[in-house]
């Protein structure tokens, strides 16, 4: 790919994705130096601290419709961040075409984690999927006395390892996370 059409192509991919702000692969995303809590506190983003350190949940509440709505004044990490998609596609190891095709399976692993979620009595209820996956997970059930039960959570507890195998492998950049 020319280095002039990878913007465009990049916006494509991340506009068809969101999974680095949907709160999919991130349960937290750190401020920096240079970034204002105070700042992206009054544009939405839910900002809170820790040990004396700030941090932006996710789901992020700037993600309407796969698309960023405070893309220029998104926070640092968020500037930096390329996923191993982003960056295999700007150094032409793969095509937008096989990323756009990751990105669509992928997502379809993220509906189905969610929809099993749901089968197992929890609603959507805007936190991000790992802290939704171990609540359900963190609930005994005795498999005699509810095998239904037991079965929706294996069956959830194994589509979530399958989409946690594609993130790192795909789409998690090592070493530096968002
Ligand atoms: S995971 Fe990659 S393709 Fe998806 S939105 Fe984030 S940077 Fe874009
Ligand atoms: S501020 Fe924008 S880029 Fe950063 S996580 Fe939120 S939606 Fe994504």
């Amino acid at each position: 790919m020319n280095a002039d059409d990878f913007p465009a192509a990049a916006s494509r991919l991340c506009t068809a994705c969101g999974m680095c702000c949907d709160g999919t692969m991130f349960q937290i995303v750190k401020l920096q130096p240079g970034d204002s809590a105070a700042e992206l506190g009054r544009l939405g983003l839910k900002i809170r601290s820790r040990g004396g350190a700030f941090h932006m949940e996710q789901p992020c509440a700037a993600l309407k419709e796969l698309r960023c709505t405070v893309y220029d004044k998104r926070p640092t990490r968020c500037r930096l961040f390329h996923c191993q998609q982003l960056r295999l596609l700007e150094t032409n190891e793969t095509t937008e075409t096989a990323a756009m095709s990751l990105i669509l399976k992928a997502r379809a692993q993220v509906a189905q984690v969610r929809h099993l979620i749901e089968q197992n009595g929890l609603r959507e209820d805007g936190q991000a999927l790992q802290d939704r996956f171990e609540r359900v997970m963190s609930t005994p059930v005795d498999a005699t006395l509810e095998p239904e039960l037991a079965e929706a959570q294996e069956a959830l507890d194994q589509a979530m390892r399958q989409l946690r195998l594609v993130i790192n492998r795909e789409f998690r950049p090592p070493p530096l996370s968002k």
